[in-house]
């Protein structure tokens, strides 16, 4: 029987042969499995709070409370535009403001407090 060549795993510094068409050994399959995995799940949080909080740096103060001649420092990335789970809403830096919180909290107790239940 014809056997196609071993070729070694894919995993940095793994040299261990594996059957051709595999990418892993299989302690290694396991490891990028689940590591795919976590980063799926995590990817979105991980982005956001480095998008966030280089947000926050450029713009270090609570905008509402400028408005009113108040220095507050920002604490929360606000969607001024709800997004409610629209990617390009989300992203979209032109749709975000610094708040401090309790601006932010004042915001979704009138502006976002029916929204909600349209989840
Ligand atoms: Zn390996
Ligand atoms: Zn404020």
């Amino acid at each position: 029987m014809p056997r196609r060549p071993n070729i070694p795993c894919k995993h940095p510094g793994c040299n261990r042969l594996i059957p051709a068409g595999s990418k892993y050994c299989e302690e290694h399959t396991m490891q990028h499995r689940s590591y795919a995995r976590t980063t799926k799940e995590k990817g979105y949080d991980g982005r956001w709070r480095k998008a966030r909080a280089r947000y926050l740096k450029a713009h270090p103060l609570c905008v509402k409370c400028v408005a009113k001649g108040k220095y507050q420092k920002a604490a929360v990335v606000d969607h001024i535009v709800p997004h409610r789970g629209n990617k390009k809403l989300f992203w979209d830096e032109s749709n975000w403001q610094a708040l401090c919180k309790s601006c932010h909290d004042k915001k979704t107790m009138t502006e976002d407090r029916y929204q909600e239940f349209k989840y």
